[in-house]
């Protein structure tokens, strides 16, 4: 695989190439005989989440309506997350069952995008094994699917191009999936290589925007009335690399928290990166949540050192208490995996160790998995299946516990609450996240989806809040 590590100033897809893509839009548009729907199913992370916006976007643009569901829509496109393994399989598998809804709909066309489409021989995969697929682009020629979506039309064959050119491309049409809060993808890329990653080989080196393209996206934003706005990166700590005039990620959300952003959260950090002018930034802002997303991924050190994380548990363990000094109450959530290669029983043990210690607010957990290029792939002491299942099982009966105790601190306290949609248990309450970055669910009805809801915390269910309006 191609090692991506530079710190160079990205390139920028230049007006001529986005003039194309407008030009293809408008042709697309043209056309009598064209999908008239379409429906995008996007896996993974909210990297992926946006840039299917984007695709919405440009799809709306060629004069085409979002299908209510993919077995009505006339062009069906997979936005694909590898990850892991899991959903890699997840994502072909549905890919191949669209085949038998096009037995009985001949006209409807197929499309596979996304990280797994920028996995080496994916392509070559698609092409061979894949023949009902009629359109696949990886993520770096995303913003190039209008002009290969009019080929496959006009040619009538089949479209597969993947590139490699890691760059930047900017005003692209999105429509965004709410109203109320809304993405900013900040930086792309991943510069880490840990050692059971495959992001910095399908998402390309670390690249990112200037600081000016992004406070004008915030600005219109703001002007559409959105209330909530979470910048994005695979390590948004280190935004600014190869850029010029001091950018950074601290300036950056003092800028943004000066321009009066109601909330603002981000999404996702590095622990090595996380700098004190960071934590700074965040103490004496006005509208930054007072939430921290740091992953761990484990709590000892030899394995800490086999992932390349380039942290020790004693060091994330002082991020941590850094954070809770300036931000007493933040929310603290994490990501931990299981069973990396080599993991011993008693290494194992330092991990639950430190979720006992940290108590955090909420963890993703997860069993590694194994992704073909990586260094942990080819380690020696691959951790059984049963092994890795039955730790995670332990480890997430303590994270549980721990989360129930922890999240009782919250109770009596006011949260600002985005209301996010109706209860899934109850039509009469409805659900959000506070300020904290926890979920809480209050009486409420559809009027209150969309605002800013003062709720009281009463009480701890399934891990999350209840609470009552103020
Ligand atoms: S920092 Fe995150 S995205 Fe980058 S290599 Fe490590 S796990 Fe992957």
């Amino acid at each position: 695989m191609q090692d991506h590590r530079t710190d160079r100033k990205p390139a920028h897809v230049t007006e001529t190439e986005l003039q194309v893509q407008r030009q293809a839009m408008a042709e697309v548009r043209a056309l009598e005989d064209r999908p008239r729907t379409f429906c995008i199913v996007t896996y993974g992370c909210q990297m992926n989440a946006h840039d299917s916006e984007t695709l919405a976007g440009m799809f709306r643009e060629m004069g085409m309506s979002e299908a209510p569901d993919r077995e009505s829509a006339d062009f069906v496109l997979f936005n694909t997350c590898c990850v892991r393994d899991n959903a890699e399989r997840k994502a072909l598998g549905n890919v191949t069952w669209l085949k038998e809804v096009r037995k009985r709909n001949p006209a409807l066309r197929i499309g596979v995008c996304g990280c797994m489409i920028q996995e080496p021989g994916m392509a070559e995969r698609i092409l061979k094994q894949y023949s009902f697929v009629d359109l696949a682009f990886g993520t770096a020629n995303l913003y190039r699917m209008p002009e290969l979506f009019l080929r496959m039309l006009q040619t009538g064959s089949r479209v597969v191009e993947v590139a490699d050119e890691n760059t930047i491309a900017e005003d692209l049409p999105v429509q965004r999936l709410r109203r109320d809060a809304a993405y900013i993808t900040i930086m792309y890329g991943c510069n880490n290589f840990c050692s059971y990653c495959i992001v910095p080989y399908v998402r390309g080196r670390e690249r990112s925007r200037e600081m000016d393209d992004i406070l004008r996206e915030a600005e219109g934003l703001m002007r559409d009335g959105v209330k909530e706005i979470m910048l994005l990166g695979q390590n948004v700590n280190s935004y600014g690399l190869g850029l010029e005039g001091g950018a950074s990620f601290p300036a950056l959300l003092r800028r943004l928290d000066a321009m009066g952003v109601e909330r603002l959260r981000f999404m996702t950090s590095h622990p090595k990166d996380l700098s004190d002018d960071l934590i700074d930034a965040m103490a004496g802002s006005k509208h930054i949540l007072p939430q921290f997303h740091l992953p761990v991924q484990s709590g000892s050190d030899e394995v800490l050192r086999a992932m390349n994380r380039r942290y020790t548990r004693a060091e994330y363990l002082g991020r941590v208490r850094a954070l809770r000094g300036a931000i007493p109450d933040i929310g603290l959530t994490t990501d931990i995996i299981v069973g990396h290669p080599g993991e011993t029983e008693a290494q194992f043990l330092d991990t639950l160790s430190l979720v006992e210690e940290v108590g955090y607010d909420s963890a993703f957990t997860f069993i590694y998995s194994p992704r073909v290029g990586t260094r942990a792939a080819a380690m020696p002491g691959q951790i059984a299946p049963e092994v890795a299942t039955e730790r995670i099982q332990r480890l997430i009966a303590v994270q549980e516990r721990r989360q129930r105790e922890r999240l009782r601190r919250f109770i009596g306290m006011e949260e600002s609450v985005l209301a996010e949609g109706l209860s899934r248990r109850s039509d009469a309450a409805v659900s959000g996240k506070g300020g904290h970055g926890i979920s809480i669910t209050f009486p409420g009805s559809a009027e209150d989806v969309g605002e800013i809801v003062r709720v009281r915390v009463t009480g701890v269910k399934n891990n999350t809040l209840t609470g009552e309006r103020v």
